[in-house]
């Protein structure tokens, strides 16, 4: 079989891969490109092979950088079947729909045709089955499995097997961070010949997430001492959802203030409700969330929660009495309706913005957290007078340590590794790491590298 690296080669975004024997062509997921826009110009190129000839697509996980291209495959031509756990395609709907419009506003940017539009997103789905984990699915020459990554609710990493040689390939995907409160642990695997495995944060050790509870509770209660506003920017996948069940846990115990927590996201209120629909499913559910939410009745639900999906309930937020709590997206203050917020009380010395999650260079989360004294929001110069705190921890990758321990049960099987899905500053040091621990041959791959897997 034949492997060439489409995406996410010495670049976190775009992941797409190729698959092939002379009878079956398989893709294995289709991201979209994203760098100092959310929409790279190269998304707007044909892709480089005959969509039509591909017999299938596997799609480790939601996030719009495995998922964002797959409309525009159907575009092309594509018809094929698509296969990825029941969630990834609940929540890759949400997040597919939720982003057309940037694609739309991009595309009037460039003066070109946008590079799909909600009916191929629609006729996208159709052709969309949701499966299990551990479910053997046959493809002409191959059989591919699914098992439980860990990184956001229903991910995968997938392992393709040739049936005529018994060699085995697996794709990563996005591996998780552990513990994490709503997902399992990253299933282990032993027996595999190729790997190909992401190195986001290759060349890092995480903060312990064990302690981040306890962060939280002092955040909390810092801020409405100040009896002001909580501000937390946050993604509306995974990461509102973990905060959620978390406060859900504070509140419950009685270690926070009473203070009203607004959810102000149309997108991570749909999320969550996707999160509700899996929570008593113990084949994607962590089992002590599942039993918790048992006992405490409802998960995330908790007294003084509210979901704001209008924008009158959003701007209602504006007249509830302080102190309160304010979750909205982006998680880099790059759009969304947080920048209403940040407009209204980043010049309040009582406010309290946290961030708990990355803050690229170039965003406006990173301003603030860099200090800047003033911020331009909606064309307005707004001075930043606010608290500051941060929570690491709440990554949903996994560090370079988790990374060798995953590889570790592989490492008698394995004839070569492929580093993908990362920066080159994590990936070169990652992939020295690997060659010095398990003397296994790995290599970065190029971007349109082909290789023979036999
Ligand atoms: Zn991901």
């Amino acid at each position: 079989m034949e492997l060439t690296f489409f995406g996410a080669s010495e670049e976190v975004t775009g992941s797409n891969f190729l698959l092939e024997t002379p009878n079956t062509k398989i893709l294995i997921d289709c991201g979209l490109i994203q760098g100092g826009r959310f929409v790279n110009p190269e998304n707007y190129e044909p892709f480089p092979y005959d969509v039509k000839n591909i017999d299938a697509l596997f799609v480790t996980h939601a996030h719009i950088d495995h998922t964002g291209k797959i409309p525009k495959l159907y575009k092309e031509g594509f018809r094929g079947k698509i296969y990825s756990t029941s969630p990834t395609k609940d929540f890759a709907e949400q997040l597919l729909v939720d982003s057309e419009h940037l694609l739309y506003k991009d595309s009037l940017e460039q003066g070109r045709a946008p590079i799909y539009d909600l009916n191929d997103i629609t006729a996208t789905l159709k052709m969309w089955e949701g499966i299990s984990y551990h479910q053997k699915i046959d493809m002409k020459d191959f059989s591919v499995e699914f098992f439980d990554a860990g990184h956001i609710l229903g991910s995968a990493f997938i392992v393709v097997t040739e049936k005529a040689t018994g060699k085995s390939v697996a794709f990563s995907g996005d591996l998780g961070n552990q513990p994490a409160p709503l997902v399992k642990d990253t299933e282990q695997l032993a027996d595999v010949d190729y790997l190909l495995i992401e190195s986001t944060y290759g060349d890092r050790v995480h903060d312990n997430p064990g302690t981040r509870r306890d962060r939280l509770e002092d955040v909390i209660e810092d801020a409405m001492m100040l009896n002001g506003v909580l501000l937390i920017p946050a993604f509306a996948m995974e990461r509102t959802q973990e905060l959620l069940y978390e406060m859900d846990e504070l509140v419950e115990k009685g270690r926070i203030p009473g203070a009203p927590v607004y959810v102000d996201s149309p997108l991570a209120i749909k999320l969550t409700a996707l999160y509700k629909k899996y929570s008593q499913d113990p084949m994607y559910f962590d089992a002590e969330a599942i039993e918790k939410a048992k006992q405490g009745g409802e998960i995330f639900d908790f007294p003084r929660l509210r979901f704001t999906l209008t924008s009158e309930q959003s701007k209602s937020i504006n007249e509830a009495s302080l102190p309160k709590i304010i979750i909205a997206g982006s998680g880099m203050s790059n759009g969304g309706r947080i920048l209403h917020h940040e407009l209204r009380y980043l010049p309040d010395p009582n406010t309290t913005i946290l961030f708990i999650g990355y803050q690229a260079r170039g965003t406006m989360g990173r301003a603030i957290l860099d200090g800047a004294p003033v911020v331009r929001i909606m064309g307005e110069e707004i001075p930043v007078r606010c608290k500051m705190a941060t929570i690491s921890g709440y990554s949903a990758h996994a560090d370079q340590p988790l990374l060798l321990q995953w590889i570790h049960p592989m490492r008698q099987s394995l004839k070569k590794i492929f580093v993908v899905h990362g920066d080159v500053d994590q990936m070169t040091p990652f992939a020295q790491k690997v060659r010095d621990e398990f003397a296994i041959d790995t290599i970065i791959p190029k971007h349109g590298m082909k290789v023979t897997l036999d």
